[in-house]
């Protein structure tokens, strides 16, 4: 049996398993894919404290490694649904069912789709989530960001020392990401802001050749690019939990500000949870508070 098994290998998670290992007890790192989470999409964190520029991929391989070192079980399973009853708690994967007596969920979230008919038909071929990972595909091409978050200002800002022409398109007027960033990418030449705006068609064969924009006002119009960036924010990982974890009306997990859920041993811990600020700092902080909790759980159980 477990002591703290936790779901998922990004900050939060990574953070957690640090925490847990330090504190003598038996861990479990479950993970569906590959280490880092969200953050391993991100050029440059310019916002952790001490280290003033790393990449995110830098960063993640560094917490991985910190965590391996420990020598905390990293497994790449994928999990299916978890258990609880008054003993133990179970957590079944698509490999095996282990035993714990306490579970951390770090899931994170995933990318959101535009939801349009063809898109998957697209991804990898002129659609992409990520613009740090396949920006480089689109030198001195045309691209269009889709979105008014943070995500899409800054993706769209990379992407304007890199491609010939970036149109951002957004639905509003006003965009919810930072003005300074607003700012920077008004004073680029070759970025082009289209608002009140949404994307309704993809065009092309093989690859992304146009897309159709409607305006607010039902006016259509076809935008000849090569790739699409989309960044309209991200759908949390909780449908394995939902029957018995409380989310919030957005599908985040509610917690107290000690990261337990509603059921007692369990936590949940980084963007997976509800709270005000997504941000690399609040993840790890998450991990680090969930698996002192659960240790003292642990400890009084
Ligand atoms: P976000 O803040 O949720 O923004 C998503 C954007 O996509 C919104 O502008 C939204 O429009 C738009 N959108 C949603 N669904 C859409 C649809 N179906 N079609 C068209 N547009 C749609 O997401 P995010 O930019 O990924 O950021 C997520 C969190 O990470 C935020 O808290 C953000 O501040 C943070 N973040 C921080 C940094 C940083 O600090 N450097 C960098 C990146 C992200 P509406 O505005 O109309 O709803």
């Amino acid at each position: 049996m477990y002591d703290i098994i936790v779901i998922g290998a990004g900050p939060a998670g990574l953070t957690a398993a640090i925490y847990a290992k330090r504190a003598s007890k038996k861990v479990l790192v479950l993970e569906s894919l590959t280490y880092g989470g969200a953050i391993i999409n991100t050029l440059d964190i310019d916002n952790y404290p001490v280290e003033a520029h790393i990449s995110g991929f830098d960063f993640a391989t560094k917490l991985c490694n910190q965590v391996k070192e420990m020598d905390v079980d990293i497994k790449l399973e994928k999990v299916i649904k978890i258990e609880n009853s008054d003993k133990e708690k179970i957590v079944v994967t698509n490999k095996e069912k282990y035993q714990t007596k306490t579970i951390i969920i770090a899931t994170g979230s995933k990318n959101r789709k535009l939801g349009l008919f063809n898109e998957d038909n697209f991804v990898g071929k002129g659609i992409s989530y990520c613009a740090t990972c396949d920006g480089a595909f689109y030198k001195q091409k045309k691209v269009a960001i889709i979105g008014g978050g943070n995500t899409a200002l800054e993706d769209a800002l990379y992407l304007s020392d890199i491609s010939d022409t970036v149109y951002l398109i957004h639905r509003k007027s006003e965009f919810r990401g930072d003005d300074v960033t607003l700012l920077k990418l008004k004073n680029k030449d070759n970025v082009k802001i289209i608002t009140n705006s949404n994307v309704t068609n993809l065009n092309g064969d093989n690859t992304i050749k146009s897309i159709e924009i409607t305006d607010n006002n039902g006016v259509v119009s076809t935008l000849e690019i090569d790739g699409l960036f989309v960044a309209i924010g991200r759908i949390p990982q909780t449908e394995i939990f939902n029957n018995m974890i409380e989310l919030d009306k957005d599908g985040y997990i509610k917690t107290d500000e000690d990261c337990h859920t509603n059921i007692s041993g369990i936590y949940a811990a980084g963007d997976i949870r509800a709270k005000s600020l997504r941000q690399l700092v609040t993840a790890t902080a998450d991990g680090a508070i969930a698996a002192t909790e659960a240790v003292k759980y642990i400890n009084n159980n």
